[in-house]
């Protein structure tokens, strides 16, 4: 049985999969980055083993490498012997940072304890939506977008159930923390998208933060969260449970029972055949996939829907190495920012020369929107393109009715 996340079953009882086979290690982005053993998940799991078994002490090295691990489980996914890497890094970045062999940038710690008060975290992050409404880019990570500044999500989607009246499947929406705060624009489309497939679509009261970020950082907090999700979720009667973050649904996924499965809502509209946007004939936009790791070796999804890709109307190609880590890795970029933007420049060099006008990059998750908005900001991509969420690229906007269904459906 896996054991479950800080138990106190023994470090290496998670360790004894591993065959040492290294097919990890092509995949493993600080290991193609330094070409260093220790780099890498074989290396990092034989530093923790060992230690865990007594026969290293504890080190500065271990302390090391295991800071520079992204955490994007494309070492899972290559695993023939299904070592739960995540978990095992989970379990060792919490007690790294609960023993004070890591700490959390300042920045991220303060981050993490507003992130458990939503609304102090909506207040916190006001002068964001401002800067962005503004049309004010002023970080390398603020994409551009207009979010509304004091409207939220739960009152918008009100708003549309009361007008629209959908009458298909419900689904309860995270709407999540960061989301939610600075970028709600993106839950907005994905309302209205929702709402005009038919979908019913509930906001639970009482939701937070998935969690997500104390993962990412190894600070306490985390079970608290996973259970006011807990209590928001559990009890509903839904179709789906859908989120617009392929790392926040990931998240929210490990808190929820079985019976509780989280649907990243790409793959739940993909179920719908959802409705088309028609472009000009003549429209040279050219979109291109980058697939986020915690969709697809989180999530374990293989990848976005064909048919949700089609009704953008857009030209669209995965992006070269769509299922790379972009090194965005959730708070790595701010960690580790210089092995970040390594790992970013060789995934977006292809932008430079890139065909369409204008080219959009598109993704399921804002934290890989903010990775890839950082390449033209810092100069590594220097034409222009757009950065998108995929969900905004079917957005009906805001004049928009539900098509009657189709005699076949
Ligand atoms: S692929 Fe799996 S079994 Fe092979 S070295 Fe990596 S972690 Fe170990
Ligand atoms: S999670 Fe990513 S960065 Fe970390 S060891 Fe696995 S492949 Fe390498």
């Amino acid at each position: 049985m896996t054991p479950s996340l800080h138990s106190p079953t023994s470090p290496p009882d998670y360790f004894s999969n591993c065959t040492h086979c290294g097919f990890c290690l092509a995949v493993c982005p600080t290991y193609q980055l330094t070409g260093d053993e220790n780099n890498s998940p074989r290396g990092r799991l034989r530093l923790w083993s060992e230690e865990a078994a007594g026969r290293l002490p504890q080190d500065e090295w271990t302390d090391f490498y295991t800071a520079e691990c992204v955490g994007c489980l494309a070492c899972e996914t290559a695993c023939p012997a299904a070592v739960p890497y995540g978990e095992i890094f989970e379990h060792i970045r919490h007690e790294h940072v609960a023993t004070h062999r890591f700490s959390p940038k300042l920045p991220l710690r303060l981050a993490a304890a507003a992130v458990a008060y939503p609304a102090l975290f909506n207040l916190a992050m006001l002068p964001a939506r401002l800067l962005r409404s503004a049309g004010l880019g002023v970080h390398r990570f603020l994409f551009p977008g207009r979010p509304a500044i004091l409207k939220s999500t739960a009152a918008y989607a009100g708003e549309l159930m009361h007008r629209h009246r959908p009458t298909g499947p419900r689904v309860a929406f995270l709407t999540g923390c960061l989301m939610e705060a600075a970028f709600r624009e993106i839950n907005f489309a994905t309302v209205r998208v929702l709402i005009e497939n038919n979908v019913q679509v509930i906001i639970p009261g009482g939701q937070g933060c998935c969690g997500a970020f104390q993962e990412h950082t190894g600070l306490d907090g985390v079970e608290t969260l996973r259970e006011r999700n807990r209590r928001a979720f559990g009890p509903l009667e839904v179709d789906a449970i859908v989120s617009n973050s392929s790392g926040c649904g990931y998240a929210l996924g490990k808190t929820l029972p079985p019976d509780k499965p989280v649907r990243d809502v790409l793959a739940f509209l993909g179920e719908l055949n959802p409705v088309r946007r028609h472009r000009a004939k003549d429209d040279a936009t050219r979109v291109y996939v980058d697939l986020p790791c915690h969709l697809v070796h989180g999530q374990k999804a293989p990848g976005i829907p064909a048919n949700v890709l089609d009704a953008t109307g857009y030209r669209w190609e995965l992006a070269p190495n769509a299922k790379d880590c972009c090194g965005s890795g959730g708070v790595y970029n701010i960690q580790k920012p210089e092995n970040a933007r390594a790992i970013l420049a060789g995934k977006s060099a292809f932008l430079n020369e890139a065909e369409g006008s204008p080219v959009i990059l598109a993704t399921s998750n804002h934290v890989c929107m903010m990775q890839w908005h950082s390449a033209g900001a810092t100069g590594l991509v220097t034409r222009p393109y757009e950065v998108k969420h995929l969900i905004q690229l079917l957005d009906p906007g805001e004049d928009f009715s539900i098509p009657p269904a189709s005699p076949q459906s």
